[in-house]
């Protein structure tokens, strides 16, 4: 079922997501999918966010394989278009690890947590995507790759930037 991907032992942390061919940048490697849970439901399930993915102000994921796995980097390889397409930023070899901004898809002053991702970019903490650098927040949102409900809160609009 996942045919571009495979789920292995990480050198960022625990388990990653890795390209099982090349991939050029902006396909399609997986989509999300799984539970949807409210806010409320989360806390109440007794989780603060960590592994699940935001949709919406009030709406998460509970990820299923392989999103469940997807390891954090500040400078990461892949992002969420249209809210559950996982497409790959760069173009991205056999046996790289798939790696995600969480910041990307965070806009709820609930979870943060201290990053030691490695890369030389690192912010040292991931938190909600309007108190990232503003020319980061720009560099995701020229490529699409922002949770729709974020982009539309920080007032994003492409056709306007265009013109
Ligand atoms: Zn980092």
């Amino acid at each position: 079922m996942y045919r571009k991907t495979y789920v292995g032992g990480s050198k960022i942390q625990g388990t990653g997501v890795f390209a099982r061919q090349n991939c050029r940048i902006g396909e399609i490697l997986f989509f999300l999918t799984g539970e949807l849970v409210t806010r409320d439901q989360m806390i109440a399930m007794g989780s603060d966010g960590d592994v699940l993915i935001q949709v919406d102000y009030k709406n998460y994921i509970i990820p299923t394989h392989p999103a469940l796995y997807i390891n954090h980097s500040c400078t990461p390889t892949v992002g969420i278009r249209d809210d559950y397409s996982f497409i790959a930023l760069k173009y991205l070899h056999r046996g790289e690890e798939l790696t995600l901004d969480y910041s990307t898809t965070m806009l709820e002053r609930l979870w943060t947590l201290n990053c030691a991702c490695g890369s030389p970019k690192c912010r040292s903490k991931i938190e909600d995507f309007d108190l990232i650098p503003a020319m980061l927040q720009q560099y995701y949102l020229e490529r699409d790759v922002v949770q729709n409900f974020i982009a539309e809160e920080v007032g994003y609009h492409p056709d306007e930037i265009a013109a």
